[in-house]
């Protein structure tokens, strides 16, 4: 058995959770049931997943469309894991095949449409083989209240006492109040952990400039804010050492934070940060992990992160308590040949080095984007959202960050 982290990086490729995601996965894996309502791109199918791995044996998941179970399957099937889906589509044969490996004890994951899943004979197979865990992806299928009621997904009903003790995930993208209420009721019996995700960090101003002298532009930002608390990310040990004494020389409290320091020295600079007011940390990723500070009031990217999804997550240590705050990065174009070089020095040709770059891609986006930079992140999440008025572009249209040709042939590169 291989903890959740184990089981994110080394089969999904993932370094961490997404927002929500683990909250999901521990409520699986302590054996509560779960109703999750997330956009769609927010990465739902993880939170069945991970836990599925984790506990091992047989996890059933049942999904309305044979063409999803499929491309779920196939990307399962892809990472490595015994994932397989018994449906119409397949011969009688090769589901005949599928099943014996499952009675066999060698799936993983099993994709079933909810009117195959639900006959008395494949109950009863199943309860006899065992089950380790549940999921019901698109659950608003089996409310009245939703626009896509499916008839089959009503026997689902019957699966909490089919299978008593068994953890149950039901995840969706949209289910409003009364859909909740009906899939609670109707799933669990009216009793579930609820999980309602929505992305938006509205108190957070999203700003970006192109790069030209880090420190004149860390300077020029934090000259409006005097004593505040913030993180400064930079790439490299070396220049987070670097902000930190041009910072103290220019009069602001700073601390390096990196996975180079001792020990005390980075238990030390976290405590100061936390205890007081006016700290500027200038870190490496490796400063964030379970930082829960309420007022931090900024966060200044010196270098490009490592992907949207790690921006979203190192911007999310601002503004906590609701207040104003910021997150503006500096974005060269040396940064990205260079994250470029890194992907293609980490993985060798094929998905997982594509991937990455598509990922990247998704980054460079973001910071050339010309429309709103909330709508911009929050749409790689999947959630749609109205032009913010409190981001660069909002405010000032026209200049927004342009890296032209060069950029453009980079990414092509
Ligand atoms: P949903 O079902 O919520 O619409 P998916 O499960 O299909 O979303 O995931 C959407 C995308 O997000 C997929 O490409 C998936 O690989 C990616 N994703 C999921 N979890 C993570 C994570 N923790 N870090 C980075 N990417 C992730
Ligand atoms: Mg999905
Ligand atoms: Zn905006």
């Amino acid at each position: 058995m291989s903890s959740k982290h184990a089981v994110l990086r080394e089969v999904f490729g993932f370094d961490d959770f997404r927002p929500g995601q683990e909250a999901i996965v521990d409520h699986l894996l302590a054996g509560r049931n779960v109703l999750a309502v997330m956009p769609t791109g927010a990465g739902k199918s993880l939170t069945y997943q991970v836990p599925a791995l984790v506990k091992g044996g047989l996890t059933i998941v049942v999904s309305p469309l044979v063409a999803l179970m499929q491309d779920q399957v196939a990307a399962l099937k892809l990472a490595g894991v015994a994932a397989e889906t018994i449906n119409s589509t397949a011969s009688r044969e090769e589901n005949v095949a599928i099943w014996r490996r499952v009675a066999a004890g060698e799936v993983r994951i099993l994709y079933l449409a909810p009117e195959r899943l639900m006959t008395d004979r494949m109950i009863a197979a199943l309860q006899r083989i065992g089950v380790s865990l549940i999921a019901v992806d698109e659950a608003h299928c089996i409310s009245q209240w939703g626009a896509s009621f499916r008839p089959e997904y009503d026997a689902l009903q019957e699966l909490r006492t089919a299978f008593p003790g068994v953890p149950i995930g039901a995840v969706t993208a949209t289910a409003d109040e009364a859909t909740r209420r009906d899939i609670v009721e109707k799933l669990f019996g009216g009793e579930a952990e609820l999980y309602v995700a929505g992305f938006d960090r509205p108190n957070i101003r999203l700003t970006v400039e192109p790069k030209s002298n880090t420190k004149r532009q860390l300077l020029a930002f934090l000259e409006g804010r005097p004593s505040e608390s913030g993180i400064v990310y930079a790439l490299s040990r070396k220049s987070s050492e670097e902000l930190a004494a041009f910072l103290s020389d220019n009069g602001y409290r700073a601390v390096p934070y990196h996975a180079g320091l001792s020990p005390e020295k980075r238990a030390e600079a976290q405590e100061l940060f936390m205890a007081e007011t006016g700290v500027i940390v200038c870190a490496t990723i490796a400063f964030g992990m379970g930082i829960d500070k309420p007022d931090v009031r900024f966060v200044f990217h010196a270098d490009l992160p490592g992907s949207l999804d790690a921006y979203y997550q190192e911007i999310g240590r601002a503004g906590r308590d609701g207040k104003p705050a910021e997150a503006h990065m500096v974005f060269g174009l040396q940064d990205i040949s260079m994250r470029r070089r890194f992907i293609d020095q980490e993985h060798e040709e094929g998905e997982r080095r594509r991937r990455e770059h598509k990922r990247l891609d998704a980054l460079v986006a973001y910071c050339e984007a010309p429309e709103c930079r909330r709508q911009s992140l929050l749409s790689y999440f999947g959630e749609a959202a109205a032009p913010c008025g409190n981001c660069d572009v909002c405010i000032n249209p026209v200049a927004t960050v342009d890296g032209g040709d060069d950029a453009r042939k980079i990414l092509l590169t």
